[in-house]
């Protein structure tokens, strides 16, 4: 880390072997995912092609023991993280979502075969998983979940919509959290069986954004429907012909604000 934003002397603190696992994933950032994230950003796509080398680096599920993961410290995962993030903040959710979110919960939480069965793929990337929690009408507070899963003999039928899912139109594997008569539960569904799930990709919102021309019916038309962005038209100024808007999702606000600013700036 460069001297001048390490405040606390963070650096002091940490032992060789730390270090050591500090520059290996900031060499890679540098060397194989700064290079081509510019390109996917563009296009909107997550670079797949990477996830073997991550998952050789022992990334996934890396503060784990057992299981084919790396079993580092949990000091170690954050500063892997850490140098993840400086690369893209997606890049560090991809790693996080699966060792964290998925893979997590599985080790602690998971039947033996469970465990068996999933965290060996995952710790090498040939599983990749994501983690349903979020809803559209509740957000990530548990108490309003309104997804519900029921018992029909042997099979759990589970029905409802999650949102914000990282990794949701990727994965493999999805852990799904549901309201059921014995509570809140989590369920492993996989992909491809009867219990299938699907996702749509948050990036057709923001790429039809782009595109827009500068006009209140027009943004306020490309906004209707895309439930991801919700903006607020405030005020006009007539003269300066300038737009002004209030974001008001979260997560993407700040984004969209700077989109529907460098539209209507570029007219
Ligand atoms: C890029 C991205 C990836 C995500 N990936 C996933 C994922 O993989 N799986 C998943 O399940 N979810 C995912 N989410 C959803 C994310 O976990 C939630 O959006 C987040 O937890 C916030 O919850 P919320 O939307 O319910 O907002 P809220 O909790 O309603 O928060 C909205 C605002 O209210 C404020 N607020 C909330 N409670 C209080 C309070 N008691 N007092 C004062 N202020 C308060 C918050 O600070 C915030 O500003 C993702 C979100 C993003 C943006």
């Amino acid at each position: 880390m460069p001297e001048l934003v390490d405040f606390y002397r963070v650096d002091d603190l940490l032992n060789e072997e730390e270090r050591l696992v500090r520059s290996t994933i900031g060499r890679f950032v540098d060397e194989r995912f700064l290079p081509i994230v510019a390109e996917h950003y563009e296009r909107a796509t997550f670079p797949t092609e990477i996830v073997p080398e991550l998952a050789r680096l022992g990334v996934f599920g890396m503060h784990l023991k057992g299981y084919g993961a790396a079993g580092m410290s949990n000091v170690m995962y954050g500063l892997a993280c850490q140098e993840l993030e400086r690369g893209d903040s997606g890049l560090r959710s991809f790693v996080s979502v699966q060792g964290s979110l998925c893979m997590f919960p599985i080790h602690r939480y998971g039947s033996e075969e469970q465990k068996e069965r999933w965290l060996p793929r995952m710790a090498k990337g040939e599983v990749i998983g994501c983690f349903g929690l979020t809803e559209p009408e509740f957000g990530s507070n548990p108490a309003g979940m309104a997804t519900r899963a029921r018992r029909d003999g042997d099979d759990w039928i589970i029905n409802g919509t999650k949102r914000w899912i990282t990794n949701g139109n990727v994965a493999d594997l999805a852990i799904v959290w549901a309201r059921s008569e014995q509570g809140i539960r989590g369920f492993l569904v996989e992909k491809g069986t009867n219990a299938d799930f699907g996702a749509r990709p948050l990036r057709r919102a923001i790429e039809q954004n782009v595109e827009d021309p500068l006009s209140e019916d027009i943004l306020r038309g490309a906004f209707k429907g895309k439930d991801l962005i919700k903006i607020t038209v405030k005020s006009e100024d007539e003269k300066n012909k300038h737009l002004f808007f209030e974001a008001v999702a979260s997560g993407q606000g700040e984004e969209a604000k700077q989109l529907a600013k460098a539209s209507s700036d570029a007219t």
